[in-house]
């Protein structure tokens, strides 16, 4: 049993409290554990900004690297003012059970930025990122680790990260991170891959329920990548998504939001907050509102004892890394609420970012079709897959979720031995 570790904190106790309900599940021995729930590498650096006024501001940078006995480690990058070293290595930690769940060839990594991008200038932003890869270049690399978009990143901030690192090795390695623009080596179908890999998870568990998709309601918590690509996927099968909420808050439309008019209005606004036609709700009663389908797709720990018991969906798909708390989780899978569990459910980001990562490594680009078909294969296979499992050995979907995942790494190192 850990004691104590420099990732203490509630979300790295969280996904140690999962792996370990899993690990007693699979019989996995306490010898074996520590290393599992520990990270194998973790990089901690202060990383000084020129500000635009002339002072200089330090940031404290984190990269962390679960395991690498499958291959390189992947995962994204955070800039956020509430990232710390123990939500890094949780995330990284899910990372791992993901990568392995959908059979990528990965371990799991994540890095984070404490800091808020919301507060800086696109310059300070550009400093930072930079300036943080510099110091990333000792540990990342194609076949080492590779990063990509989270939390408060996109793809200009890939493309940065791609252009440092390049700079210092002296000739251009699109292969670095993925989730980057296209005109420098990333893959079509990428900005949209995560939001489009909810969408069809969350058709099929409709189709399970035999709720029809034309007119159900949706709830999104986050509109950020992940939550405006699932709201405008589900929207082709002309879903309603009668609520969606940012930072500042939320908007409600019984009637169903207009998607294309609201992106107009963040365009403008930098917010959905004010959007005519809508009643405001906050994000606390936005979890609790009656629909057919609630998304979190912001952070972690949104779902909590205290609302677990309020919630009014049918279907609860975890877009966002770790947005059900234990204690909720509890209730959770006493109820007759669908789960789709986060490892599951936003898994067409990374798997999209390995077909990235193919085509980077082979120079040879895919058509968006292509890309579409092979990550609606992936995430068919991997679907049917949890629930059969699942309905066999009477799991609650995330056990049988992570059930796969922990098991295909357990294997591996196995077969390897202690280094990796
Ligand atoms: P993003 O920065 O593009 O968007 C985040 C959104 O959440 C923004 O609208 C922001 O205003 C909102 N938000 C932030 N804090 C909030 C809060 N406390 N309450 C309500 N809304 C809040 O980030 P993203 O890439 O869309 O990531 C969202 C989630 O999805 C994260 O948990 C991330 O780890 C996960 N995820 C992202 C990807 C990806 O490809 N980007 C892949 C897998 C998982």
């Amino acid at each position: 049993m850990i004691t104590q570790t420099v990732f203490d904190s509630p979300v790295f106790q969280m996904a140690c409290e999962q792996y370990d309900h899993i690990a007693d599940w699979l019989g996995i021995g306490q010898s074996e554990r520590e290393r599992a729930r520990l990270p194998k590498r973790t990089l901690v650096v202060q990383v000084p900004v020129r500000m635009d006024d002339g002072r200089v501001e330090n940031f404290q940078g984190y990269r962390v690297q679960h395991h690498l006995t499958i291959g390189p480690t992947k995962g994204g990058i955070r800039y956020h003012p509430d990232v710390t070293i123990g939500e890094v290595a949780a995330l990284a930690m899910w990372m791992s059970w993901k990568c392995a769940l959908v059979g990528l060839p990965f371990g799991g990594a994540k890095g984070g930025v404490t800091c808020d991008p919301r507060k800086m200038s696109i310059g300070e932003i550009e400093r930072l990122t930079r300036r943080f890869t510099q110091e990333l270049i000792p540990i990342i690399g194609p076949q080492v680790d590779i990063p990509a978009p989270d939390l408060g990143t996109n793809e200009q901030t890939m493309a940065w990260i791609m252009d440092s690192y390049s700079t210092q090795v002296g000739h251009s390695v699109p292969g670095i991170v993925t989730g980057k623009p296209v005109c420098i080596g990333g893959s079509l179908g990428r900005r949209e891959a995560t939001g489009r890999g909810v969408a069809y998870l969350v058709n099929r568990a409709m189709d399970t329920l035999k709720i029809p998709a034309e007119g159900a309601s949706v709830v999104i918590q986050g509109f950020g990548n992940v939550g405006f690509h699932t709201a405008f996927a589900l929207s082709r099968h002309r879903t309603r998504i009668v609520a969606v909420s940012d930072y500042r808050g939320g908007i409600y439309c019984k009637e169903g939001l207009h998607l294309d008019k609201l992106a107009v209005h963040i365009q403008k606004t930098e917010s959905v907050v004010g959007f005519e036609g809508a009643e405001p709700v906050s994000n606390e009663e936005l979890l609790t509102l009656p629909c057919d389908v609630l998304i979190p797709a912001a952070v972690e720990r949104q779902v909590t004892a205290d609302n677990v018991g309020k919630l009014r969906c049918r279907i609860l798909a975890e877009a966002a890394n770790g947005p059900t708390t234990v204690e909720a989780d509890h209730v959770l899978r006493k109820s007759d609420i669908f789960l789709l569990p986060d490892i599951l459910c936003n898994s067409g980001g990374v798997i999209v970012s390995y077909f990235e990562w193919v085509q980077d490594l082979q120079n040879f680009f895919w058509t968006e079709a292509e890309v579409n078909d092979r990550l609606y294969r992936i995430l068919e296979q991997t679907f049917s897959h949890v629930m059969q499992f699942a309905k066999r050995e009477k799991l609650y979907h995330r056990d049988a979720a992570m059930a796969i995942g922990v098991k295909k790494v357990a294997d591996a190192k196995k077969v390897r031995g202690l280094f990796p």
